[in-house]
């Protein structure tokens, strides 16, 4: 007689949305096991009943051929008596109050999806919402957890007859697509000009790409926001766009149809084709071909370009290729500068209505705004710059559990990040804290992220300065609700990120080389330019750059050519009327400048390494002012020879490392006539080969050996290949980001760990 024998099976990890519950009903039909499957708050239960060798194999199968997009994180099994069920069936999600799961972010349209897209004989035929199990709209459209219909924006959409089949039955590839919809039942698109409907599906379509074929710039509604789209090769059209947008400089996204596309402007390697082709679909920077015809005025004075592939179905339909129309579109945020991108049908009239001539626009709602992600290449690993649609919210798989905790970030590329057991849930890219409406959707991705995710954050973690409206909102929410805060130093944020980034769970110490653009010292000096011996209890400042004066705060930031006469004014160097930077100023402008520098007046003390290439960027002539973050920086690495190998020393002493030689020899080659590619890279290599000996001193004194590399500087891939081979060679152990940016936009994750630390030895409440 045969055995029959009941289990039953908790699953937790990406197992929602993703075609789990039909995977594990095929695997235990095949198998002959009866019982059931259903989604839970925090994640799927199984119960099934059958023979215990078909019971052992069901399992194992779960674990070894789970869908693509699953992630199993646990698998916990206990045996049952038989629960009396004949068939196999999927039965109703069970909420249960304050459990969590992690939700899918959205996923790029699938292979058979785009089959189905241009086949004339299939029913969604060039139908633009197209999705199914495997691919679709999944955070950008969740209101509320468990993901079934009702909680997403779909809500509003009742299903036909056929969707409703195909989604009612196990066997077909779209059994509980949530996001389900066809041409009869589900989204549909329109173009409007001026608030006026001119047409609708097809005609729209074609309607849209008349216009971009034109030259016209038209808002585009996608998945988590709007664009600005427009021929990237129309030269007009993106002076136009430029100017409407209100960015001088800063580089736009691109989008090509196919890959062979973006072959023909820009060198892909294997590893960054594989890259552009990941259903997380990110903009991948890569190296722009001279032969390019590609607008200069797309990415002015930079070598890389930023491309994307199209991620819904859509775009697809948007950029298929036909010889008038423009085989590459820039697909730019649908904002005005640094606002946070447009996603709501009416406040996008409203806001783009200067920018755009017209507007492609569907009816399927938008819950949360996301920005499209921004990676590259660095070698075989990813380097994620921005963190945003496709990534956002998979969490972070943290180095140890946490207790529930908040960190609200920093001010630039803000993001935040909420933690509960061993996951951090870093927040998709929020903007740049600077104004009302970045604020806004800074309160209102922490709500969201916290009912979702059910965390009561029992701690708050914050930057040192006390003016970031984040560190503001961090001091009001903790003593609203009576909650600890604990203030973290920028840099040893930093430090922190990068070690959770790679998994670090250990006590001991690295060396962590911090360089930024900015960020409080517990000395109340403006640090950036940083050695920190440390780990995520504490640290000790082993080195920095000598303090320089930043003379008027932020208006130097955004005119380099005032630091660098900070610079040469510290280091006692004569303003010469030959330098670049001193054709910025009048002379009544120097006699200010000079006795500001000379009294100290509104001139606080910096270390900050993004303020040492600003300075080098306008002694060389390149960039006496910005006007966007970083620029001075990036428009000097886009002009260095990579293949020179001399460097300009520092002079290390002690603490302390100075700059002085540095700008004698730049200065004295300058007006040698030494070509400036060579100087940038003399430079580069000078900072590169400092960091390495700076970090020989700190093993020589500590025996120290591993070192992190963290900080928006490290953003400059011509001085990252350079250090890190530097000390590679030297026999360091090097950490560099893979899931998260160095810059800013990974810095709460660093928080967190910082304050769960602190955390559980209490009494000490900053880590100053
Ligand atoms: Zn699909
Ligand atoms: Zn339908
Ligand atoms: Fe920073």
């Amino acid at each position: 007689m045969k055995v029959r024998r009941g289990m039953k099976i908790w699953v937790n990890g990406i197992v929602q949305g993703v075609g789990f519950r039909p995977f594990v009903y095929a695997q235990a039909t095949a198998r002959g096991l009866t019982g059931w499957v259903r989604n839970t708050s925090s994640g799927v239960e199984i119960e099934v009943n059958g023979e215990p060798q078909a019971l052992r194999s069901f399992v194992e199968a779960l674990q070894s051929q789970s869908p693509p997009l699953a992630r199993i994180d646990s698998l916990r099994v206990e045996s049952r008596p038989h629960n009396g069920y004949v068939s196999f069936e999927i039965i109703a999600s069970q909420p249960q109050p304050g459990e969590f799961i992690p939700i899918s972010p959205d996923v790029t349209i699938c292979v058979e999806c785009q089959k189905e897209l241009f086949d004339p004989h299939d029913r969604r035929y060039r139908y633009p919402f197209i999705n199914c199990t495997h691919c679709g709209p999944r955070f950008t459209i969740i209101q509320d957890i468990p993901y079934d219909r009702p909680n997403t924006t779909m809500a509003s959409f009742g299903m036909c007859r056929q969707c409703r089949a195909e989604y009612d039955d196990p066997a077909d590839r779209r059994f509980h697509a949530q996001p389900i919809a066809c041409p009869q039942c589900g989204p549909q698109v329109w173009f409007e000009v001026g608030g006026e409907k001119l047409a609708e599906g097809e005609e729209a379509l074609q309607l849209a790409r008349q216009h971009l074929r034109t030259g016209d710039i038209l808002a585009v509604k996608g998945l988590g926001g709007y664009h600005l789209a427009c021929d990237a090769i129309n030269p007009e059209a993106l002076a136009r766009l430029r100017q409407r947008k209100q960015r001088s400089d800063k580089p736009f996204a691109l989008m090509a149809f196919d890959l062979d596309t973006i072959v023909r402007h820009c060198m892909v390697s294997d590893e960054e084709a594989a890259l552009l082709n990941a259903r997380q679909r990110p903009v991948v920077l890569l190296e722009r071909r001279p032969e390019s015809s590609i607008s200069s005025l797309v990415a002015p004075n930079q070598r890389t370009l930023g491309f994307m592939l199209p991620y819904t179905p859509l775009h697809l339909l948007l950029l298929q290729p036909e010889s008038s129309f423009p085989e590459t579109l820039v697909m730019t945020s649908g904002n005005l500068s640094e606002e946070p991108i447009a996603y709501q049908d009416g406040e996008a009239r409203t806001r783009l209505a200067p920018l755009a001539d017209g507007f492609l626009m569907h009816n399927r709602p938008i819950h949360m705004r996301v920005d499209d992600s921004v990676t590259r290449r660095v070698e075989r690993q990813s380097y994620p710059l921005r963190r945003g649609r496709g990534y956002a919210p998979d969490p972070i798989r943290l180095p140890r559990q946490t207790p529930p905790l908040l960190a609200v970030g920093a001010e630039l590329k803000n993001t935040f990040c909420l933690t509960r057991q061993h996951y951090a849930f870093l927040s998709h890219h929020i903007g740049d804290l600077e104004n009302f409406e970045t604020l806004q959707s800074f309160e209102q991705g922490i709500a969201h992220f916290e009912r979702l995710f059910r965390i009561q954050p029992e701690m708050i973690a914050a930057d040192l300065h006390p003016d970031y409206l984040a560190t503001r909102y961090a001091h009001q929410r903790a003593e609203q609700q009576s909650l600890r805060l604990v203030q973290v130093q920028h840099h040893h944020a930093h430090l922190a990120t990068c070690l959770a980034d790679n998994g670090w769970d250990d006590e001991v110490e690295v060396i962590g080389v911090l360089y930024d653009g900015a960020g409080l010292g517990s000395d109340g000096a403006i640090w950036g330019g940083e050695f920190l011996l440390g780990g995520y209890a504490a640290y000790r400042r082993m080195a920095h750059l000598i303090y320089t004066p930043l003379p008027g705060g932020d208006v130097t930031v955004h005119k380099p050519a005032r630091m660098a006469l900070a610079h040469l004014q510290r280091a006692g160097i004569e303003w010469q009327d030959d330098l670049p930077p001193l054709q910025a100023f009048s002379a009544e402008q120097r006699q200010t400048l000079r006795a500001q520098l000379d009294h100290n007046i509104n001139a606080p003390p910096t270390s900050s390494m993004g303020r040492l290439f600003d300075a080098a960027s306008a002694l060389l002539g390149i960039r006496a002012a910005i006007n966007y973050e970083g620029q001075a920086a990036i428009e000097l690495e886009a002009l260095a020879d990579p293949h020179e190998q001399a460097a300009y020393p520092f002079h290390i002493s002690g603490r302390l490392i100075d700059p002085k030689p540095l700008w004698l020899a730049l200065l004295k080659e300058r007006r040698a006539g030494v070509p400036t590619a060579t100087l940038s890279a003399r430079f580069h290599n000078g900072v590169a080969r400092m960091t390495a000996q700076v970090c020989e001193q700190i093993r020589q004194q500590t025996g120290n050996a591993i070192v992190a590399l963290s900080g928006g500087v490290w953003q400059n891939m011509l001085l990252l290949t350079k250090t890190r081979a530097l000390l590679q060679a030297g026999g360091f152990q090097v950490l560099i980001h893979r899931q998260v940016p160095a810059n800013d936009g990974g810095i709460a994750l660093g928080q967190t760990m910082i304050a769960a630390h602190t955390g559980r030895d209490s009494g000490q409440s900053n880590s100053v």
